[in-house]
């Protein structure tokens, strides 16, 4: 589904929020970093680097990644891309790493677990990154997926900073993390929430299950007050939270999530346009009461109505 990008001129937004929010896209092959380039995106939130590995035997060498990540960052020479490590699991999984044979593997060893148990396919990964970082004109960032302590994320940052790496970060998509945010913040340069599997370990409902939809509702003020308390952290700290979960398509829930204290949204890039057009229209003060409405809501249709109003 690539986006019309006749319709989609740019992505840039004006007004009060300039300085204080930035958008990207998401981006999960070279393909569509062209697709994002085209329709005027001038960063990535969130490069998911499965797309490398997907259908191999073997894992990809540290040249071959290289020049894959060369291809994304050749289209932003002067943006941000945030470059997530490889996040494999049972929905994503790949020949050469062996699955977690438990009933749960959504649970399991996954993401960054798999690297823990054996962190070599991340070292080559993470040389991979440092060595086009050393060459690119914009700026570099590195984030590990499914982090659940600050130990782990201290691990990740370790290793990374190891690779000579600058901007290191890891994702909050597990309630643990975004309860110990301020923690975790104390370790790593930045995080980047990921809405899609923050829902889903939030309510116990499985992202892939139809039945469960309306509980990974983006709206639902549950996670909406776990989010609030990752953007009160990054306040406190002054470092970067980013949002890259579906939840930052929505044009009024990014205007929910600026107000919580989020600094970047990245999106699926056709969802560039409507986004930036929203912030446009709003300041902070704005943004704080279309969240404050929305946290105060009792279900996910209550708050997308207070939100209106507000
Ligand atoms: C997320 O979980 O919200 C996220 C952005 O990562 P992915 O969808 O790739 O799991
Ligand atoms: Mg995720």
């Amino acid at each position: 589904d690539v986006p019309n990008t006749t319709q989609l001129s740019t992505v840039e937004f004006s007004g009060a929020l300039v300085g204080t929010v930035s958008l990207a896209a998401n981006v999960g092959e070279p393909t569509g970093a062209r697709t994002a380039g085209e329709v005027g995106a001038r960063n990535v939130g969130l490069l998911r680097t499965e797309f490398l590995f997907e259908g191999r035997q073997t894992a990809p060498t540290e040249d071959e990644q290289a020049a894959a990540y060369d291809e994304v960052l050749s289209v932003f020479p002067d943006g941000r891309v945030v470059i997530r490590t490889l996040d494999v699991g049972a929905d994503k999984p790949l020949a050469f790493v062996p699955l977690d044979p438990s009933p749960n593997p959504a649970l399991g060893v996954r993401g960054l677990r798999i690297a823990l148990a054996d962190p070599e396919l991340l070292d080559v990964q993470l040389a991979a990154i440092a060595r086009v970082a050393a060459g690119y004109s914009g700026e570099l960032w590195t984030m590990a997926p499914m982090v659940a302590t600050p130990e782990e994320a201290r691990w990740f940052a370790e290793r990374a900073r190891g690779h000579g790496l600058r901007n290191v970060g890891v994702m909050i998509e597990v309630p643990a993390a975004a309860l110990h945010a301020e923690r975790i913040l104390a370790e790593v340069d930045f995080v980047s929430i990921g809405t899609n599997d923050l829902a889903q370990y939030t309510f116990a409902a499985d992202r892939q299950s139809a039945g469960v939809a309306a509980l990974n509702d983006p709206w639902q003020p549950a996670l909406l007050s776990l989010i609030s308390t990752v953007g009160a952290a990054g306040r406190t700290t002054g470092k970067p939270v980013g949002v890259c979960g579906e939840a930052a398509a929505d044009p009024l829930l990014a205007a929910v999530l600026v107000g919580l204290g989020v600094t970047s949204l990245s999106m699926t890039p056709r969802a560039l346009p409507a986004v930036g057009a929203k912030l446009s229209e709003l300041d902070e003060p704005a943004c704080a009461r279309i969240a404050a409405a929305a946290l105060a809501a009792g279900t996910a249709e209550g708050a997308r109505t207070a939100a209106r109003g507000a």
